[in-house]
């Protein structure tokens, strides 16, 4: 018996950081799991480790850019377990440029994975929350959507984007018991920032900038974030709806 005991949920960016904490304690509290993630061997080595664990999980291989995946998804959900009750869109990704030099394909694919994918899986979603008579619906932002640094132009629109997203939907599903947020992750301990970390010449070069940008002084683990996501998943945060939740140390509030 778990908190999320009899639930079904969707993880996208399930092989790799935030994606891979959240299953894991999700699998933990009791939830049938459809993982989604582009990376395939990362993705059926994090399904493994879950039914190890005694968790039920099956995967989707394919980018959450594309209707195909999100479709596949939500009907492997409805197949397997016989219902949809949560929907954690969290896949995403950060190249950085000045926009006089960043390509407008590159702009397109950040806003086609990191935004579009959250509408494509909430319009497949949603109708199977329906016929669950309720859901909730949790989407990563970041905390760079409302503090930005010069490079992360196309980052910070498309996760500004998702908080308007998220607000639409909790405003038209709320009352049909779909309940919609969005996380904002500061400096968070994952693969993106250990590149980043190996870009800079290591996590030395990096720890000053964490320390000066987030008061807690540290990165947050993906566990930590994970268990923010359990909260808005669960049915204790059954009358939040529409909010933006930072989890970030109070970096925002610094
Ligand atoms: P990560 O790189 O460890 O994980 C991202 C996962 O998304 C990877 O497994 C990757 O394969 C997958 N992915 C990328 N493109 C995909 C696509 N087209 N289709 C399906 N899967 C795809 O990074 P993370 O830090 O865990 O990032 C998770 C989310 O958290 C992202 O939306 C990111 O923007 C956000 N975020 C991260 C931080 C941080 O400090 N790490 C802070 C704020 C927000």
């Amino acid at each position: 018996q778990g908190r999320l005991s009899s639930k079904t949920a969707i993880i996208t960016g399930a092989a790799s950081g935030i994606g891979k904490g959240t299953a894991l304690l999700f699998a933990e509290e009791g939830a049938n799991l459809i993982l989604v993630d582009i990376s395939e061997d990362k993705l059926n080595e994090v399904a493994a480790e879950i039914r190890e664990l005694g968790g039920s999980c099956e995967v989707v291989c394919g980018s959450v850019g594309l209707m195909k995946t999100a479709e596949e998804a939500v009907a492997l959900a409805v197949s397997t377990y016989g219902k949809l009750d949560i929907l954690f869109n969290n896949a995403g990704i950060m190249p950085v440029g000045d926009i006089l030099d960043y390509a407008e394909e590159t702009w397109d694919q950040v806003l086609q994975v990191n935004l579009k994918s959250m509408f494509l899986m909430c319009k497949k979603a949603i109708p199977e929350m329906l016929k669950a008579n309720g859901g909730s619906i949790i989407n990563t932002s970041s905390v760079m959507a409302n503090l930005t640094e010069p490079g992360y132009t196309a980052y910070s629109a498309s996760k500004a984007g998702i908080i308007g997203l998220t607000k639409e939907i909790a405003v038209s599903y709320t009352e049909k018991g779909i309940r919609c947020n969005s996380i904002a992750p500061g400096w968070v301990e994952t693969d993106m920032n250990v590149k980043l970390a190996d870009s800079m010449g290591g996590m030395d070069k990096l720890y000053p900038i964490i320390k000066q940008q987030q008061p807690l002084g540290r990165m947050a683990t993906t566990r930590e974030v994970a268990y923010a996501v359990l909260f808005l998943a669960s049915d204790e945060s059954i009358v939040v709806s529409g909010s933006h939740l930072a989890i970030d140390g109070a970096a925002s509030a610094a």
